[in-house]
């Protein structure tokens, strides 16, 4: 089987988009853009290894960017003064690690897709040079001096991609060529091939591969993205138990129920809303209460427990999640809680800013069976489904 490599040329200084750092390591959509063009090929079977040529001075971005990857990704190379110079560079580079074929790829085209490498890997059983084009679907004029000459034949024209993949030992070679010969001004590796007299085989590239470019290039980017996101569905249970201590009331979802006790707790000892808010710390996977507001910490004495419901709610925001629903139960002989069950269903639904049919309060005793059977206090369970961005990407974006 032949060894097959990636090499992604990432050395650019890409300030086209228009901000301070490369393009390259610009996020998109919560990821850098190279982290995203690496992870496109990395759980290709048939890729053996990716490597990338990066400018000497971008380490520190090269090593953030690239933090997540095992040993499929090789050492970094270091770029020249051109592109052609760092594709030079970069097969040099790759040369220990004895490849038969290799794609070439710009780092500033994070949505490669599997089907594409497919096609160049096929491609190179029969080819020296493999090309992926695409049809140009504007009409296109020759113009000089701002008049139109004439308007072209658009039936051969197409756009050229990358990954252009070629047999190494070749490309190398052609390479090689060119510096000897001191010529410089290939923008692609496929041009180089062709200069040699190959023959560059043409496979169908992908409307989705798109270079990302200018600033607009990045924003539709974000967009799309957004998108094609898949959401994950998440669950995740709070329990919790207050004491009954001497009072006049307690206090459930918010809502201060006149009674003949109070509950204990350093906060309101909201049980109920405390439960709620576990369920949302847990489908987060993010502890619980006591990690967020330590009870060690005096400044939550007292505070109204909505503070932590807050909370939860907000970081499921952050995580560009969604509340679906929550179902909470609270275990009591008394206080009755059937008719303030309206009121604190407008109170959670108003703290998580979400509709009231998505929100089930109920209420069960325990038949005077245990500690909320003989009155001791009062315990509350909940679950709250969550949607929330998938972790890892989805295919073939
Ligand atoms: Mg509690």
């Amino acid at each position: 089987m032949s060894k097959i490599l990636v090499l992604i040329v990432a050395a650019g200084k890409g300030v086209r988009a228009g901000g301070e750092v490369p393009k390259q390591y610009v996020s998109l959509a919560g990821r850098l853009v190279l982290t995203r063009t690496i992870d496109a090929f990395m759980d290709h079977p048939l890729v053996t290894g990716i490597a990338t040529v990066i400018s000497p001075g971008d380490i520190d971005y090269y090593q953030s960017a690239t933090a997540e990857f095992g040993e499929k990704l090789l050492a970094p190379i270091d770029g020249g003064k051109t592109r052609q110079e760092s594709v030079y560079n970069g097969l040099k580079g790759i040369n220990q690690h004895q490849p038969d074929l290799v794609l070439i790829h710009d780092a500033a085209r994070p949505y490669v897709d599997r089907h594409l490498v497919d096609r160049l890997i096929e491609g190179l059983t029969d080819h020296d040079a493999v090309l992926p084009v695409i049809p140009v679907s504007d009409t296109i004029k020759q113009v000089t001096g701002g008049i139109v000459e004439k308007t072209v034949e658009r039936d051969h024209l197409f756009g050229a991609q990358t990954p252009q993949g070629f047999k190494y030992p070749l490309i190398l070679d052609l390479h090689k060529q060119a510096e000897n010969d001191k010529t410089t001004s290939f923008t692609d590796d496929a041009s180089i091939a062709e200069a040699a007299g190959l023959d560059v085989y043409c496979v169908e590239g992908s409307i989705d591969n798109q270079k990302l470019t200018t600033r607009r290039d990045m924003e539709m980017a974000e967009l799309v993205l957004a998108q094609k996101q898949k959401l994950e569905t998440r669950t995740g249970s709070g329990f919790d138990v207050h004491r009954f201590e001497p009072g006049d009331g307690v206090v459930l979802c918010g809502v201060k129920i006149p009674f003949g006790k109070q509950l204990q707790g350093h906060s309101d000892a909201d049980v109920a809303m405390h439960a709620l808010t576990d369920a949302l710390y847990g489908a987060l996977g993010e502890g619980d209460i006591g990690t967020h507001f330590p009870p060690s910490d005096p400044q939550w004495k007292g505070v109204a427990s909505s503070v932590f419901l807050k909370h939860a709610v907000e970081l499921v925001g952050e995580r560009g999640g969604k509340i679906i629903n929550t179902d909470l139960t609270i275990i009591c002989e008394q206080p009755k809680i059937k008719p303030h069950q309206p009121a604190m269903r407008a109170e959670l639904a108003q703290i998580m800013n979400l509709d009231a049919h998505r929100i089930a309060i109920k209420a069960t005793t325990t038949e005077l069976l245990g500690f909320t059977g003989r009155g001791e206090g009062i315990a509350a369970q909940a679950i709250a489904t969550i949607t929330l961005p998938a972790i890892g990407e989805p295919e073939d974006v």
